[in-house]
């Protein structure tokens, strides 16, 4: 009797190291891996992050020996149709835990069982999954320290050895396609923003083990250096986690430095959020959200272009903001003070800013950007109060001191040392850079006011 085939799935979770779901099924037979691109998940993907989930395809394909079938299309009918050439009889998937994601596996799991498929959900793409920790009181967690606390108790770092699998050729697309696809759902208020792909480094599992032991050789430095954007001081390893080419548990099993520990749990805290509150993916749980005055016409459009484009005339702003342009990527401390500008000094609504982001970042995860927005504005679970608003100059003195990370992404100010590369307008020279777009002092008063007016209409 020939071997079964089974299908292996690959969605967030693209290696074949410390994979559960894909261990399971090299035990059972034969394997057929396969992505199925999606329309749904990748319109809100602008050219960088495509591309850059392209080029981690082209590498996991060539891991596989070719055995990797890309398909374009709804990931049902791309699956049944696919086990049907095959001849499979089981598929194999690590579970997601976004609200989408979860939807689509009951639908499918429903096609293919009628199919006569077994289906298998192994693992998740975080240590502990998401939906699985409650409080005391059986509640989910709405509050980082104690959450953390408990996931921390939850934690198991065993790593799945996958036995050596028996690929079974197949046909598909090439990688290269998913690049060009998607990306059009652009909102309206992107208007002519430019989307051109940023170049992009190293991929795939290799390119992320390497980048892991390169951090570990340094993160005992990590607590004093993560929050200077000036500084390699963190790991680069989100867009490695975002599509699971690493998992959080291989980066635990190297790197046990406290504060990486609880920036992982970070991350897991928002997926467990997002999982208990699907619809905290597009309002706030403050019910401040509802309440707060937001500007939406054509200055405020305008306001936004101007953020986006790194052209507000605050250097740590623009700076990250031509980063994101730039390599798709920014650091943490930026994204929080570019986040708090656009939302408290340009009193924009955090959604226009977090599909910006979504649009660019290779690492674009929806639990991590929508609740870091969310943080950001004062509006989120366990969020910073809304009334304490980062200045953006003083964050720049503070973070970026002798002023290296501007100079490097605002070449109109290479020129200018600290303290004036801080706060350029106020030196009245810097050829070709723009003039502070706001005054600070003033829209930080019209956004306590707006904030005031929200809590009065409780
Ligand atoms: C407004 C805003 C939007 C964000 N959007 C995203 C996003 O779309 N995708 C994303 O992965 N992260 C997002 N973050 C979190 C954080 O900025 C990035 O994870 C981090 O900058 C990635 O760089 P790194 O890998 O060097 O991080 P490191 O400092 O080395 O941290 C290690 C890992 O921990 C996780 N992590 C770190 N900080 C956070 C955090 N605050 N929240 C959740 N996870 C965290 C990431 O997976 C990261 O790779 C956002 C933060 C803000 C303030």
């Amino acid at each position: 009797m020939s071997e079964p085939v089974s299908l292996v799935w690959f969605r967030r979770d693209l290696r074949l190291s410390d994979h559960p779901a894909l261990a399971a099924a090299a035990r059972r037979g034969r394997v057929v891996g396969v992505f199925v691109a999606d329309e749904a998940l990748l319109a809100s993907a602008g050219a960088t992050r495509r591309a850059y989930l392209a080029s981690v395809l082209a590498t996991l394909q060539r891991a596989t020996h070719g055995a990797l079938s890309i398909r374009v299309g709804e990931p049902g009918a791309q699956l049944l149709a696919l086990a049907g050439e095959v001849g499979a009889s089981a598929l194999y998937a690590t579970t997601d835990a976004a609200p989408y994601g979860r939807e689509r596996d009951a639908r499918v799991q429903v096609l293919l069982k009628d199919a006569g498929l077994d289906v298998h959900w192994i693992d998740s793409n975080y240590v502990v999954a998401p939906g699985t920790l409650r409080t005391s009181s059986a509640q989910p967690y709405r509050v980082f320290t104690p959450f953390r606390r408990a996931w921390w108790g939850e934690v198991r770092l065993d790593v799945t050895r996958v036995p050596d699998v028996g690929w079974r050729p197949t046909s598909g697309e090439s990688p290269a396609l998913v690049g060009q696809l998607g990306g059009t759902r652009r909102p309206w208020y992107f208007a002519d923003l430019a989307d051109g792909p940023a170049p992009i480094g190293p991929v795939g599992e290799l390119a992320a083990a390497r980048r892991l032991e390169e951090f570990a050789a340094t993160a005992g430095d990590y607590a004093r250096r993560r929050n200077r954007p000036d500084l390699a001081g963190t790991s680069r390893l989100s867009a490695d986690l975002r599509f699971g080419v690493l998992h959080p548990r291989q980066a635990l099993n190297v790197v046990g430095e406290d504060a990486f520990v609880s920036e992982i749990a970070w991350r897991e805290f928002y997926a467990d959020v997002l999982w208990h509150w699907p619809e905290s993916a597009r309002r706030a749980l403050s019910d401040l959200d509802g309440r707060l005055d937001v500007d939406r016409d054509e200055p405020a459009q305008a306001r936004f272009a101007l953020w986006a484009r790194g052209q507000t005339g605050y250097p740590l702003v623009d700076a990250g903001m031509r980063q994101l342009l730039g390599e798709g990527w920014m650091h943490n401390r930026v994204r929080m003070v570019a986040a708090s500008f656009l939302v408290k000094h340009l009193h924009l609504d955090w959604r226009w800013g977090a599909r910006w982001f979504m649009w660019r970042l290779v690492d674009a995860d929806l639990a991590s950007n929508q609740h870091g927005w969310q943080w950001c504005a004062g509006l989120g679970t366990d969020a910073a109060p809304f009334h304490r608003i980062f200045n953006p100059t003083l964050q720049a003195e503070r973070f970026d001191p002798d002023g290296t990370y501007i100079r490097r992404w605002v070449p109109e100010l290479a020129g200018l040392a600290a303290p004036l590369v801080h706060q350029p307008g106020a030196g009245g020279w810097a050829p070709g850079y723009p003039a502070p777009m706001i005054d600070l002092a003033e829209e930080r008063r019209e956004a306590l006011a707006r904030w005031a007016r929200a809590r009065g209409r409780a």
